[in-house]
Formats: structure tokens, sequence, C-alpha cells
């Protein structure tokens, strides 16, 4: 059989890029499978991304990520989508199937994975959830489609909090509630789970913390964090220091890239090998 010298291509759009190290953990996967995939990092300015889209698809890549500002804009952009990323509105993974294009949304999914393996489970379980962005929409609905009980958003600009505790509402069999953001919020005594889903604490802001009253966090609480750079916040400092279990956003990084990585190659993703290069990355 002759040798194929043509590698598969996959990657991410984004704008800002640069410091997005979704990459390295990639290519680590793929070089511990032997797979021939190259992972590329591309700038595309925004209002561009449908002709990067129909260039995607000349040069017959297996798909992309899509990342800040383009997930909402992505989602219409696609052929068809998963019933998640459906009731998301957004998505982070296309997947070109001979130009059929595919939308998913790993966010969510790579949070619960990343709870999963630290033996937290979220049916039937009340959640808050900081923050009504991308990120909090796609852990919101997964969290509910995964049989969350009661799901209460709070955040600082009411429309979009509103609109997510209705989306929530109307369409998983969840409960749901809206909490208006405007001073430190307090965590309900009977809450199970935490998440900081806004980018308060996200690089180079890492002294910031969300406005939270955190003496409400009790010791039985699950706190997690969607920040992974640096994945040490003090939002979760904030949690350790009152005997909270925490939960950093590495663990839903490198599990929404494995899952992107399966989903693309059809072979497992070696988790381990992974995390361990973005462990390396963040010097830790
Ligand atoms: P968005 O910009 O869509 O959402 C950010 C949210 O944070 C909004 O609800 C915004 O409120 C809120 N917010 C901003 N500043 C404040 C503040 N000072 N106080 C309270 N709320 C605030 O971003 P994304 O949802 O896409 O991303 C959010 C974070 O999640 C980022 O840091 C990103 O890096 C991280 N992320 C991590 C992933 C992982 O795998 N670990 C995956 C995806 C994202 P409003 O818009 O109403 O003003």
């Amino acid at each position: 059989m002759a040798k194929c010298y043509r590698s598969e291509l996959v990657g991410t759009f984004g704008n800002p890029i640069d410091e997005n190290p979704t990459g390295v953990v990639m290519e680590a996967g793929f070089a511990e499978r032997g797979l021939d995939y190259r992972y590329i990092t591309m700038k595309v300015a925004p209002g561009d991304l449908k002709p990067a889209m129909e260039g995607m698809k000349a040069m017959n890549m297996r798909g992309v990520n899509l990342t800040i500002p383009f997930k909402v804009e992505g989602a219409a952009l696609m052929d068809e989508l998963s019933p998640a990323a459906e009731i998301i509105g957004a998505i982070n993974l296309v997947v070109n199937r001979d130009g059929w294009l595919w939308g998913e949304n790993t966010d969510g999914k790579g949070l619960l994975a990343s709870f999963r393996s630290e033996g937290i489970g979220v049916e039937g379980k009340t959640i808050m959830v900081l923050g009504a962005g991308g990120a909090s929409r796609a852990i919101c609905v997964e969290c509910a489609l995964a049989g969350a009980r009661k799901i209460t958003v709070a955040n600082i600009v009411w429309e979009q909090g509103l609109e997510l505790a209705e989306l929530i509402r109307q369409r998983t069999g969840a409960q749901s509630e809206f909490v208006f953001w405007n001073g430190p919020v307090a965590v309900p005594e009977d809450t199970d789970i935490l998440v900081n889903a806004t980018s308060v604490g996200l690089f180079p802001n890492v002294q910031e913390k969300p406005d939270v009253a955190y003496d409400s966090i009790r010791p039985g609480m699950v706190i997690s964090d969607v920040i992974f750079n640096d994945p040490r916040t003090l939002f979760l400092g904030e949690a350790n220091k009152r005997g909270a279990k925490t939960v950093n956003g590495l663990g839903m990084l490198v599990n929404q890239a494995a899952l992107n990585f399966e989903i693309w190659t059809g072979t497992k993703a070696p988790f381990q090998v992974m995390r361990e290069a973005l462990e390396k990355e963040f010097g830790l």
C-alpha cells in the first residue's frame, strides 16, 4: 500500500485565541494514540466565521472547535445540531461529514465528566450557577438534562439570567429560579453544588473573585470553577477554607477536549496523557 503523506486536520477558530492551550492537549493525545492528526489554532476576525467555515470544508478538515466569539454564530451555520446544542443555542465543536456540518456543545458535558471522575453526580441535586453566558448555558442545560432537580441562576444582568432560567423551565425537566445578582450573593442552604461560570478570576485578573457571601458556603457543598487559567482561583480558595469539596476548571477543559478527540477520531482519548500535558503547560 502507498504511504499516505496527508494529515487529518482539526483545530480551533477564536478571537482572542493566542493563549488557548487546547492544541497542546490534543496534539499530546494524537501522539499517544499514533494518529496522524494536526490541531491548528486559528485567529479568525469577527465577521469572518462564514468564510472560515467554507475554508474548513474546502480543505477537507475533520472539524473545528469554536470559542469566543463564535459559539452562538457558529450554531446558525450548522446543517444539524445535537439535541443539547439546539437547546443551548451555542456550539464549541463542529464535525465536517463530507461537507455536512454537525454541531455539538461539549462544555457542559465536560463539566459533568469532570464531576463523575470525582464521584459527584448531579441527578436529583440542587445546583446554583453564577453567570448566564455561554459556559453557564451549556452547564445549566446539561445538568438539567442529566436529572438535576433544581437550577438557580444568579446573574448581574437581569434579562440574560431570567431568559436562561426560563429556558431551563421550558426545555428540560428541572425546576429553575433566577436570582438578580446585585451584591454579595448568598448560596441557599439546600444547595448541593455551586458553579462559578463567570469569567471573574480569569488570567490576568487572578486577584478577583465573584461577589459571593462566602460564609454561606457549607462543608457538605461541592464548589466548582470553570476558570482554568489559573486553576487555583481565589473562589476555590474561599470554598476550601470553609471545608467544601472543590473541583477546578482543568477537569472540565480536559474532559471536553477528550470528548472532542473521541468524536473526531472515533478512538478512545488517552485522558491521563492529555491531562498531564495541560498540567505541564500550567507548571502544575
Ligand atoms: P461569557 O462572556 O459568555 O459569559 C461570562 C459571564 O460572566 C456572563 O454571564 C457575565 O455577565 C458574567 N460576568 C462577567 N463579569 C462579571 C462580574 N464582575 N460579576 C459577575 N458576573 C460577571 O463567557 P463564557 O461563558 O464563554 O466563559 C466564561 C468563563 O468560562 C471564561 O473564563 C472561560 O474561559 C471559561 N470556560 C472554561 C471552560 C473549561 O473547559 N474549563 C470551557 C468554556 C469556558 P453579563 O454577560 O451578564 O454581564
